[in-house]
């Protein structure tokens, strides 16, 4: 059953994306709680400049205000286009790849790789998904929950005394290596033969993942460290970049466990992924 439901793996055809990369109107830039009108105006530049289209914004400062139309200088089709989200998760509807920006190189306790390497990474991404990059708001940056939804975390070395960036600096940065990555594209072979997991199939499985945990007895009521379990768990599955089948699979699993505790099918988040 496992090989018959996996026989693209085993066709000699490469996938249509295989040897290509990405489009530029891909890439989705994000921008979780940008609290400077011109800073969203300035993104909306950068991204114009090196041909990105998809911005979204998270409860976002006023980005129509008339400091982000000066910043914008001229693309205020990428402004005026934005989608404004009131959750992360809801802009990252549509995404299979979410990569996170951050200041600094190490970041509970995980390294993040230099953005040229993962400009090459996202480029490479199968599939017709988005490739979502997360970037924090100003004075803080992405939260741990935010990072925890990232299969990478990427970084913009600098000198090591100063390694804070303006946010539309950064994501100008960001933007340029994108561009680069495609426009300088290489065949490429890529490790999945399924289409990547989307960004809400993810979520699906982390809820469910944590109420077979608490069928289980793994999660106590009142477990003070579960926010922190929970975290660990998200960046695990997270890092092993799972495709639609490797979801499914482990969908069926958590329903199996949930049956063999007897709490048969109560519990599915999402529902719609059988078990194969
Ligand atoms: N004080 C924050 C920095 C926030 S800067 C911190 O310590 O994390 C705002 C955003 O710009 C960051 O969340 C990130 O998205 C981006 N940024 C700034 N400098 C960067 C760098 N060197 N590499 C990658 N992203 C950077």
């Amino acid at each position: 059953m496992l090989s018959g439901a996996r026989g693209a793996m085993v066709s000699p055809l490469p996938r249509r994306r295989a040897a290509l990369t990405r489009s530029l109107d891909s890439f989705r830039v994000v921008l979780v709680e940008p609290t400077h009108p011109g800073n969203i105006g300035a993104t909306a530049r950068a991204m114009k400049t090196m041909g990105l289209t998809d911005l979204a914004l998270v409860r976002p400062a006023e980005h129509l205000a008339s400091e982000a139309y000066a910043r914008a200088a001229g693309a205020d089709d990428i402004l005026e286009g934005a989608r404004v989200c009131a959750t992360v998760e809801e802009a990252l509807v549509g995404a299979s790849l979410v990569v996170g920006t951050s200041a600094r190189r190490r970041r509970n306790g995980e390294d993040a790789l230099p953005v040229r390497r993962l400009a090459a990474v996202a480029a490479a991404e199968p599939g017709e998904a988005s490739v979502a990059v997360l970037f924090g708001t100003e004075r803080v940056g992405l939260s741990n929950e935010d990072l925890a939804r990232c299969r990478h975390h990427m970084v913009i070395p600098t000198d090591p005394a100063f390694w804070s960036l303006n946010l539309a600096s950064a994501v100008q940065i960001v933007c340029y290596e994108l561009r680069m990555a495609v426009t300088e594209a290489r065949p490429l072979v890529t490790k999945h033969a399924d289409e990547p997991a989307s960004a809400e199939e993810l979520d699906y499985f982390f809820e469910h993942l944590f109420a077979a945990l608490t069928d289980l007895g793994f999660f106590l009521p009142g477990q003070e460290n579960r926010p922190h379990l929970e975290l660990r768990f998200r960046r695990m599955f997270t890092r092993m970049a799972p495709d639609k089948y490797d979801m499914g699979m482990l969908r069926g699993w958590l329903t199996r466990i949930q049956q063999a505790v007897g709490t048969r099918g109560s519990r599915r988040p999402g529902g719609s992924s059988e078990a194969p």
